[in-house]
């Protein structure tokens, strides 16, 4: 298959199109890794929905690997289960939630994979409670681009911390053994407080820390208003009412090939009001289905199109616990006095369980997570800036979102980039990791 359009979720286009092949045996998967070898390298891929070029090759191969999504093993009583790891969390959701499960760990959309959820260990909700989905998986089976087959087991090990978080460029995740989370509902009990600045987030997160499984904020950045740094607090637990209905495949179409910007500084600012003000109560209580608690941008097909046609970019980072504070004033002040808006803004604190992969970006603090469009000299002024500030504190940026990180930032930040390099696959690379390495 070759697609001259290839995107990755910030819709940020390559220069030149890449090769993508998606094979559906093992036996294609070998004869494809041979004869493409000798031609240059290649990348294993998930469903794309990494913003940045983590997912991307500008001369090379690109190897889907959502055709393997068989479950080969589950048990009901353990919640051990073992797939392959082209699976979505969506397909996997729609099998594991009716006999009482859930993923460990989930992201803001179902439509990752479980090759993708590893080679980014991702983070979720529940992170001082379960900590990154590696820190859930057990066994993970990888296949280097010779054709060597090596089931990872020991945690301790250090090719299973190179894969855990190591971006595709340790071999193809073929298998996972994953240990799921009991869940006796598939509704959850969800509280939203305003806070009206950072003062009040860290206060309500401290409160909420231990007797909530999931906390998240979103947070209103939009400079030149007098509103800009409050924001709505949710903290959530599990229901207990036995109802353990799927979430839904519903969709609303996004028109494609809208070639502007939607997401305009106006329509934020509105927007953000008016979600501030929807409740006019200092504190809501709600139950609320998974599918719309944990993805409520699903509902939007291709919602990363209003956009435009130059796309958008997120940067997130994380700061550890001691700076977060002061770090955290600091970087709210350079996007107060920055022309350039973030749109859509998500701040999260993690917890103390330590990731294991030497790549893994979750540290103990605060994360926060900004949607930007696409301008390139905006971005890289505005994000060097942030960068500093970052790295000042002892922070780091998320690759899975990011398309400007210099190699100084990120080997500064990603202390065990050299550990980690030793275990990267001659023949994969990646455009990210040509442009940090
Ligand atoms: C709306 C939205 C919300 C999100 N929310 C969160 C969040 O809350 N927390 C979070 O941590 N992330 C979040 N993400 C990011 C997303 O979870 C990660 O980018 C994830 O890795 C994407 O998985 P994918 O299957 O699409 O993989 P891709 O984006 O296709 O690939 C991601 C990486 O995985 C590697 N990879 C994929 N499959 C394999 C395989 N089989 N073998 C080896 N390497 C492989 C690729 O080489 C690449 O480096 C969000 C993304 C979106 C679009």
């Amino acid at each position: 298959m070759n697609d001259h359009n290839y995107f990755s979720w910030g819709r940020l286009k390559r220069a030149s199109a890449p090769q993508v092949i998606k094979p559906n045996n093992y036996e294609d998967l070998l004869k494809n890794l041979k004869k493409h070898r000798k031609l240059g390298k290649v990348l294993p891929i998930g469903l794309m929905r990494s913003y940045g070029d983590s997912c991307l090759i500008k001369e090379g191969l690109l190897l889907d690997m959502t055709e393997f999504k068989k479950i080969n093993s589950f048990d009901e009583q353990s919640g051990l289960i073992n797939v392959q790891a082209g699976i979505s969390l969506d397909e996997l959701l729609k099998f594991i939630v009716p006999k009482g499960w859930f993923i460990p760990t989930s992201p803001g959309t179902k439509y990752v994979t479980i090759g993708g959820a590893i080679a980014n260990d991702i983070h979720g909700k529940n992170h001082h409670k379960f900590g990154s989905f590696c820190n859930s998986v057990k066994k993970i089976k990888v296949l280097s681009t010779e054709g060597k087959l090596q089931l990872l087991e020991d945690p301790d090990d250090e090719m299973f911390k190179a894969t855990c978080g190591g971006l595709g460029l340790t071999g193809l995740i073929l298998e996972a053994e994953i240990e799921l989370a009991e869940i006796k509902s598939s509704y959850l009990n969800v509280e939203t407080i305003k806070f009206n600045n950072l003062k009040e987030f860290f206060e309500i997160e401290k409160q909420s820390i231990e007797n909530y499984e999931f906390t998240v904020s979103w947070i209103d950045l939009t400079n030149e208003s007098k509103y800009f740094g409050r924001g709505l607090f949710q903290r959530a637990n599990w229901a207990d009412d036995k109802d353990l209905t799927p979430h839904s495949s519903f969709k609303i179409p996004i028109p494609f090939g809208v070639g502007f910007n939607l997401v305009s500084k106006k329509l934020m600012k509105l927007f953000n009001f008016l979600y501030f003000s929807k409740n006019l109560k200092k504190k809501t209580k709600e139950k609320t289905h998974y599918g719309t608690f944990f993805y409520p941008l699903d509902v939007l097909r291709g919602w990363n199109k209003l956009y435009g046609k130059n796309g958008f970019s997120q940067y997130q980072f994380v700061l550890p616990e001691e700076n977060s504070k002061t770090g955290l004033d600091e970087i709210l002040e350079v996007l107060k006095n920055d022309k350039f808006m973030p749109r859509l803004c998500v701040l999260k604190t993690f917890g103390k369980i330590p990731s294991l992969g030497h790549l893994s970006f979750p540290l103990k603090g605060t994360t926060l997570a900004m949607d930007f469009p696409v301008n390139i000299k905006k971005n890289k002024n505005l994000y060097s800036k942030l960068d500093e500030i970052v790295i000042k504190n002892g922070g780091r940026i998320y690759p899975a979102k990011d398309s400007f990180m210099n190699s100084k930032t990120f080997q500064s930040s990603y202390k065990n980039f050299h550990k980690f390099k030793k275990f990267k696959d001659t023949h994969i690379s990646s455009d990210f990791w040509e442009r940090v390495s």
